[in-house]
């Protein structure tokens, strides 16, 4: 494991850091510790080092072509390549209930698109059975989706990246045209954030098919987190969170590709729409998205 080279991006703070932490606990070679800001990048390794751990540091804004090209020169220069990717990076809508244009392209651009930044830099130098994990959400689950057009497209076996990029094409012309329509969503508080994770679900159904070298990708929930983007609320802590990424990264068998894993790492079937999940239960989400506002 010492000569691994680990990249988790979006790390300088929640569920990254931790996961950061614990590659470096358990031994990973190089762990680099990534951010869009500098300053954050460099404050969160150092904390890390006075706690004893060794990540590396490089500045990483995974919507920029031009810093994902420059730390994939980086990689390839440095390390001949990198084995264990961790897509952690991403943001959520501020208005929680109200879906406007300009929000949900700028949450999708930066947890879906940003994808296919990564997919042309990184990809080419990941090394022989490397793994990617793409943290999505149970929000990402196909059961948040109620409309069968989508819902055929979106789990046929042989998705394309068109069927995705399609929906979510769908998706911003109907916010932008005020054609939207609720019963196409089991709920819809965070809807641009769960187009967002529905979408990286089902990319890693592509990327997992095309990708060669026995690259294992997968995708995963990773419990609900005390974290800034929950403003605290939730279950389980960061520590907590990290066990399924690090299974994925470390433990799990080469074999396992394509997968939506739960928290507790074990798989769920992306492709069952009746799943019954509490992030699609209306009565719990109206309490908690009461308790949210009430807050603020
Ligand atoms: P946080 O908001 O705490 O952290 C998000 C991280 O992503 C920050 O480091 C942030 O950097 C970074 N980031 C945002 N935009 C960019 C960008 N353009 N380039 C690089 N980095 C960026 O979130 P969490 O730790 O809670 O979430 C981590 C992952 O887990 C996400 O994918 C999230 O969707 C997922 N998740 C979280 C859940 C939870 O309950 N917390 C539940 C389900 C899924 P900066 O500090 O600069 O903003």
């Amino acid at each position: 494991m010492t000569d691994k080279v680990a990249v988790v991006t979006g790390s300088n703070k929640g569920i990254g850091y931790g996961i950061v932490t614990e590659l470096c606990r358990r031994g990973v070679g190089t762990v680099y510790l990534t951010a869009r800001d500098i300053h954050r990048g460099h404050s969160a390794v150092e904390k890390l080092k006075r706690d004893g751990l060794n990540p590396k540091f490089h500045q990483l804004d995974i919507t920029d072509t031009r810093s994902v090209e420059k730390f994939a020169n980086h990689l390839k220069e440095k390390h001949g390549g990198l084995d264990i990717l961790i897509n952690n990076a991403a943001t959520i809508q501020q208005n929680i209930t109200k879906t406007t244009y300009e929000e949900a392209k700028h949450v999708i651009d930066v947890n879906y698109k940003s994808l296919f930044i990564i997919e042309k830099y990184l990809f080419p130098i990941l090394k022989e059975n490397a793994r990617v994990i793409n943290i999505s959400s149970d929000l990402g689950h196909i059961s948040n989706l109620k409309n069968n057009y989508w819902l055929n497209r979106l789990s046929k076996d042989d998705i394309e990246v068109q069927d995705i990029d399609d929906f979510i094409d769908w998706f911003l012309s109907s916010v932008k045209n005020g054609t939207l329509k609720e019963e196409d969503f089991a709920v819809t508080p965070y809807l641009a954030y769960r187009v967002s994770k529905i979408a990286v679900c089902a990319l890693t159904r592509v990327q997992y098919r095309k990708v060669d070298r026995n690259i294992a990708i997968n995708t995963l929930h990773p419990g609900f987190v005390k974290t800034d983007m929950t403003q605290n609320n939730g279950f389980m802590t960061v520590e907590q969170s990290c066990k399924a990424p690090v299974y994925l990264a470390l433990d799990c068998d080469q074999s396992v590709k394509g997968k939506f894993i739960w928290f507790d790492k074990s798989e769920r079937d992306w492709t069952d729409r009746n799943m019954d999940l509490l992030c699609t239960d209306k009565e719990t989400v109206e309490k908690y998205v009461a308790q949210l506002i009430s807050k603020s």
